[in-house]
């Protein structure tokens, strides 16, 4: 299998009075159709690697390469084209703009790119039967609980079939029923349609829907686990590498099954 995600030797220090090294020499690579997580204490470098992997950020060091491509080397103009075709993104805090409706929210992507209107209609109404979301198109996003939110804000992600969805705490502002159903959502996006995604989270329940876990410390990798058939079993084995791993309370604190 080809490598969609390539992450070679990533360095990235935030220079101030006091520098401080995020990330240090991180490598690792996600062939097309993998489900991932990163996980790691609080300040261990999951927001700057994910916010380097979507080139919002730039490293000192090393290179990305999406589908062999290293946006980081594209001009500004090229560079948003390739964000907008090659990515999805899903936010902690759903990143649904209010004076739209849902079902205008999840056709963002495709407005953006000038689709025709018939052709946005039909891909709406595709992605919404899939995640089960048709009666929610013409609500406003505050008519709305969180966990459809989330699952409205995945469908905006997939629309457009970019090539990697990357998500930085997508529950992390859900309770334990919504982030079931929006990883559940994740899950099945990746099993039946083959979507790629790699995501960030603290929470091992979300985790264990994954099929690798990747572990980063103090800015380097740690580990990594792959599930197998029993997701429970992998539940375990996510907890076991976490009390190795150290870190804060908190992280363990927001423990939910
Ligand atoms: P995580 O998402 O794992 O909690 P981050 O990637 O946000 O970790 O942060 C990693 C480390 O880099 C932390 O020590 C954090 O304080 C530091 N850091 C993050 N962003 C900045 C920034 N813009 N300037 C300086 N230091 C930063
Ligand atoms: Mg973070």
């Amino acid at each position: 299998m080809a490598n969609m995600l390539e992450v070679k030797h990533i360095n990235k220090t935030y220079k101030g009075q006091v520098s401080y090294q995020a990330l240090k020499q991180i490598s690792f690579s996600i062939e097309e159709g993998e489900f991932t997580a990163v996980m790691g204490p609080s300040g261990s470098g999951k927001t700057t690697l994910l916010n380097i992997i979507s080139t919002i950020d730039r490293p000192d060091s090393g290179d990305i390469l999406i589908n062999g491509e290293n946006p980081h080397r594209l001009k500004r103009t090229k560079l948003a084209h390739f964000r907008r075709k090659q990515l999805g993104f899903v936010f902690q805090d759903f990143n649904l703009l209010d004076t739209l409706t849902i079902g205008e929210n999840i056709m963002l992507p495709l407005t953006l790119e000038k689709e025709a209107p018939s052709v946005m209609e039909e891909k709406l109404q595709g992605i919404a039967a899939k995640l089960g979301i048709e009666n929610l198109l013409n609500k406003r996003t505050f008519e709305v609980s969180g966990g459809q939110r989330q699952r409205a804000a995945i469908a905006r992600a997939v629309i457009h079939k970019p090539s990697l969805i990357l998500a930085d705490e997508p529950t992390g502002n859900l309770d334990s029923k919504a982030t079931k159903d929006v990883m559940e959502t994740l899950q099945s996006l990746n099993r039946d349609d083959h979507v790629t995604a790699l995501m960030v989270t603290h929470d091992p329940v979300s985790a264990s829907y994954c099929r690798r876990v990747i572990f980063i410390k103090d800015g380097e990798l740690f580990n990594e686990i792959y599930r197998g058939e029993n997701r429970q079993v992998f539940y375990e084995q996510i907890l076991d590498v976490l009390s190795m791993l150290g870190g804060n309370a908190n992280d363990l604190s927001s423990v939910r099954l």
